[in-house]
């Protein structure tokens, strides 16, 4: 994707979500929801424990089978055949709590294993894209080392990087800094933010506020199973016109 193509206006939407339905046995989680997420944008998903926002974010990669409605990512329409599945979900990366590197791998090699099983490339040209994403997220002098070795937040950036390996339309974060002790929220952020100002499409769960405010195009509110608010950070962050978005402003502080 070249910078032009990203910060093009209008166009179609990388995801077009319509009257989304997951429910859980008898349990709606989500009961109908609308999201247009546009090329470049940011959107951060926040609301409270259980309000179904990993489950929409699952959805939308295919994670989850919806009970209804509609996902289109790049203009093309989710189905649950496998086949098409691998294909969506080599274009989406999604980044976890959890950071999930193999452990069994050097960090480079987490790197390159699904450029070459999945996109076929070669040994070398995954190996240099390797080292160019680890330098982005200032860890190329940890390609050689084993996951245990590093801490939460270099985990996590190596995630990133991995995720990004792919060249995705399109990334996922599903509270990418929860799992972190609190002195190391701020480099995975910071990583973050970069990847936001370069064109990168987001969608981000998260309970930063802080970087909501600063990076998000877009946050949306989701609660009761639907979208009880959204727009600009600072309308729904700091001035929410909705009682939901009150009180949830509340909650948190
Ligand atoms: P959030 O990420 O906003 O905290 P989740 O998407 O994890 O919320 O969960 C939303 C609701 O769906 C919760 O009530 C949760 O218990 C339920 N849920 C999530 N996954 C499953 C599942 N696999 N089976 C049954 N219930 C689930
Ligand atoms: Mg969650």
């Amino acid at each position: 994707m070249t910078s032009e193509d990203r910060t093009a206006t209008g166009g179609e939407p990388v995801v077009r979500l319509r009257g989304i339905v997951k429910a859980f046995g008898s349990t709606t989680v989500l009961d109908g929801i609308d999201l247009d997420v546009a090329r470049g944008e940011v959107v951060c998903l926040i609301g409270p424990s259980g309000a179904g926002k990993s489950t929409l974010l699952r959805c939308i990669n295919g994670l989850e089978r919806i009970t209804g409605g509609s996902i289109e990512v790049g203009g093309e329409r989710l189905s649950y055949d496998e086949k098409h599945l691998n294909g969506i979900r080599s274009r989406i990366g999604m980044v976890f709590q959890s950071f999930n590197l193999f452990p069994h791998m050097t960090v480079r090699e987490n790197i390159c294993v699904a450029q070459r099983e999945v996109l076929g490339r070669g040994a070398a040209e995954a190996r240099d894209r390797a080292h160019a994403l680890l330098e982005r997220v200032g860890l190329d002098h940890k390609a050689e080392a084993y996951p245990d070795n590093l801490s939460g937040g270099q985990q996590q950036r190596v995630a990133i990087a991995r995720a990004l390996a792919m060249d995705p339309a399109l990334m996922l974060f599903d509270e990418p800094t929860s799992a972190l002790d609190p002195e190391l929220v701020g480099e995975v952020l910071a990583v973050m933010k970069d990847l936001a100002s370069e064109g990168m499409t987001m969608v981000v769960v998260t309970h930063e506020m802080r970087f909501a405010r600063d990076a998000a195009d877009r946050v949306v509110l989701l609660a009761d199973g639907g979208i009880a608010e959204q727009g600009p950070p600072e309308n729904v962050l700091l001035r929410p016109s909705s009682a939901r978005g009150q009180a949830f402003l509340q909650e948190i502080g």
